[in-house]
């Protein structure tokens, strides 16, 4: 083994970059709407937005952006007042997204269909002036509620039917009346049609992208607190900056981003919205992910750049008739959020013709930390590099701030402009995730001599089953193997001799069978004894986070309802 120890000075990375991109390539800070206002200087009739078969080009959009900049000056919101945008993938997010951008404003990125506890919960932390929701059954009440109660000045209300084509529009109003919600008029609520019936004429603010904050975004955190990453405008440009430089084979002005991923999440923001625009490209959305809608649209707007999360590529896998869908239009396929098992980046590859590209970040990091080249070594299994300007290095877990040799394990932590500038009103928790300035992940991993990153598991999801450390993600992946399954989740639950034992929940493939005692005797040549799932439960469906990411969280939970999990483990 290579003992060469990773230092930000030796940055084994450096010799397997593609060789169109620079490590160290410039990368000035800027407002994190500069590169949308470029994009509708150079391409006006371009299409930038597509929703349900509506379009709206770079120039349409920047007038309703400027619209709604003056509108929101009118409403007096002003530098550093945070915005909640409420908002599934519609036109209305990129608009005001940038608006509230462009007088200063912070946006606050929330999941729609939050229950009203987290829904109150995210507005008690972030103490918002505005919220933004659509008039819809599914969001409208809740956050009205959330108004109300919580005393915000604004509720901006956005209409569905305003911005589908006019015959979806009818076909809404016709078979979907329930879905849309009454809406109560008082004098907090403000319609969207209202705010940017303007001339656009709005009072420039100016940005110090070092410091003024863009985003709250909150982390997909288990412990029931909530935790906004504060990005500042650097850090949502800087990562725009970075992950545009990472595709070459891309076409200013020429491409389409398929966002079937929310751009509540950060993931999305950045890769399909941030850096979309900033490449000018057409940004096809989808309101929420489902199969078949998805796979149309690929078939027939002909994305070229495709986020997504790994469960997304599994389904696509797994759907019967995926022959009759023409994937050939995709250029690069962008997988994050969760680790992407080798078999599944396979499957999608042979079906789709399309290179998937595996990258890792957090919220805390804007997000995008290390991508794999499309351009050189892709590793299965890897996440790939660390992006220009940025610096990865694995700490000791026993001692952080120790850094490990080349190969060792330890904990990810991440140097660079994209790392948030802390935690919202919690320097508590700041301090204990900042170590001399670099961000402790909380993810385990470790770097091989060409300065590839591998990701190990999440800190907080090691099992520890005698004294031994099993890795839920090496357990997965084992499972994976089996063509019967579609999908797996292993957690610790408690065990009376070793303290913890993994249990495995799965989901099988359509049609498929499989017994506990034949997939024990597939995994005997795969993992030790000790590493093998003491206890198997399949299901036909697996709990998964807002993004769709598997989650831990619920089995967790249900497994402590039964008893089954130590409460420290449930509650990390
Ligand atoms: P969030 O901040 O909610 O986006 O979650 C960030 C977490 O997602 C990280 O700390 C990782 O544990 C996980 N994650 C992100 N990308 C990957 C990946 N490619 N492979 C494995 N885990 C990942």
């Amino acid at each position: 083994m290579n003992t060469a120890t990773i230092s930000p000075v030796q940055k084994p990375w450096l010799d397997s970059y593609p060789a169109f991109t620079d490590w160290d390539m410039p990368i000035v800070p800027e407002p994190a709407h500069a590169a949308f206002d470029r994009s509708v200087a150079a391409y006006p009739e371009r299409v930038c937005m597509e929703f349900l078969g509506r379009t709206w080009t770079y120039r349409e959009t920047g007038t309703m952006v400027r619209a709604a900049a003056k509108g929101l000056q009118e409403l007096g919101i002003k530098k550093g007042d945070r915005v909640a945008l409420m908002l599934p993938n519609t036109p209305y997010y990129i608009v005001l997204f940038h608006a509230v951008l462009l007088v200063g404003g912070v946006v606050v990125n929330i999941n729609p269909l939050y229950a009203q506890r987290e829904l109150d919960e995210l507005v008690k932390d972030s103490r918002p002036h505005m919220l933004v929701t659509m008039d819809l059954e599914a969001m409208y009440p809740k956050a009205h509620e959330t108004v109300e109660q919580n005393g915000i000045e604004k509720l901006l209300l956005c209409s569905m039917t305003e911005v589908l084509p006019w015959r979806k529009a009818v076909l809404f109003n016709i078979f979907r009346r329930k879905t849309l919600a009454r809406v109560e008029d008082n004098d907090r609520l403000v319609l969207f049609e209202d705010l940017i019936e303007n001339d656009g004429g709005f009072t420039p603010v100016k940005i110090t992208p070092d410091e003024d904050l863009a985003v709250l975004q909150y982390t997909g955190g288990t412990t029931g607190i909530p935790k906004a990453a504060m990005l500042t405008h650097a850090n949502v440009s800087a990562n725009a900056i970075q992950v545009a430089a990472w595709y070459n084979n891309s076409k200013i002005g020429e491409e389409k981003f398929l966002a079937a991923l929310p751009f509540f999440h950060v993931f999305a923001m950045t890769v399909a919205l941030m850096t979309g625009l900033r490449y000018g490209a057409q940004i096809i959305m989808l309101p929420r992910f489902d199969l078949k809608t998805c796979l149309r649209a690929i078939a027939h707007k002909k994305p070229t750049f495709f986020p997504a999360v790994p469960t997304i590529f599994t389904a696509i896998n797994t759907f019967p008739k995926i022959k009759e869908y023409d994937l050939s239009s995709m250029k690069v396929c962008i997988s994050g959020g969760a680790p992407l098992p080798v078999e599944v980046k396979k499957e999608f590859e042979r079906i789709s013709g399309c290179v998937v590209v595996e990258g890792y970040g957090l919220s805390e990091t804007s997000p995008v930390a290390t991508t794999n080249p499309t351009v050189g070594v892709n590793k299965a299994g890897s996440v790939g590099i660390p992006m220009p300007g940025t610096t990865v290095e694995i700490h000791s877990l026993e001692e952080p701030g120790r850094l490990m040799l080349t190969g060792e394990r330890g904990e990810v932590c991440i140097r660079g402009p994209q790392v948030m500038k802390g935690y919202w009103d919690n320097p508590e928790e700041t301090a204990k995730v900042m170590q001399g300035g670099a961000f402790r992940t909380g993810d385990v991993g470790y770097m091989d001599e060409d300065g590839y990153v591998f990701l190990v598991d999440r800190l907080k999801d090691i099992i520890i089953a005698g004294g031994y450390k099993i890795y839920p993600r090496m357990v997965e992946e084992a499972i994976y193997e089996h063509p019967a399954v579609a999908e797996v989740n292993v957690i610790g639950v408690e065990d009376k001799y070793r303290g913890q034992a993994p249990k495995a929940f799965i989901r099988l493939k359509e049609d498929e069978t499989l017994t506990e005692d034949e997939l024990n005797s597939f995994l005997k040549d795969k993992l030790s004894a000790i590493e093998r799932p003491d206890s198997y439960e399949f299901r036909d469906e697996l709990p998964k986070t807002m993004i769709g990411k598997l989650s831990k969280k619920e089995l967790k939970a249900e497994e402590e309802v039964q008893g089954n999990t130590p409460a420290e483990e449930s509650a990390a």
